[in-house]
């Protein structure tokens, strides 16, 4: 068993090993609601990932898998 099944678990930066951060990005209509949500990780160091995602479960993932194989 070696599949991401940890939910919501956010590894470290491969590059520099430090604590990652969600970032979230809201796109409001006109009326000021929000229509989508945007997600991407980023580290102090400048690594992250360099697209967004619509989910945080998503961005997650993404992130995981390239912190696990560098
Ligand atoms: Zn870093």
């Amino acid at each position: 068993m070696n599949k991401a099944t940890v939910n919501n678990e956010l590894l470290p930066c491969p590059f520099c090993g430090r604590e990652v951060t969600i970032k979230k990005r809201c796109l409001k209509d006109w009326r000021g609601e929000v229509t989508m949500r945007y997600y991407r990780i980023a580290c102090s160091c400048g690594a992250g990932t360099h697209k967004e995602y619509k989910t945080e479960k998503a961005v997650v993932n993404v992130w995981n898998r390239r912190a696990r194989h560098g």
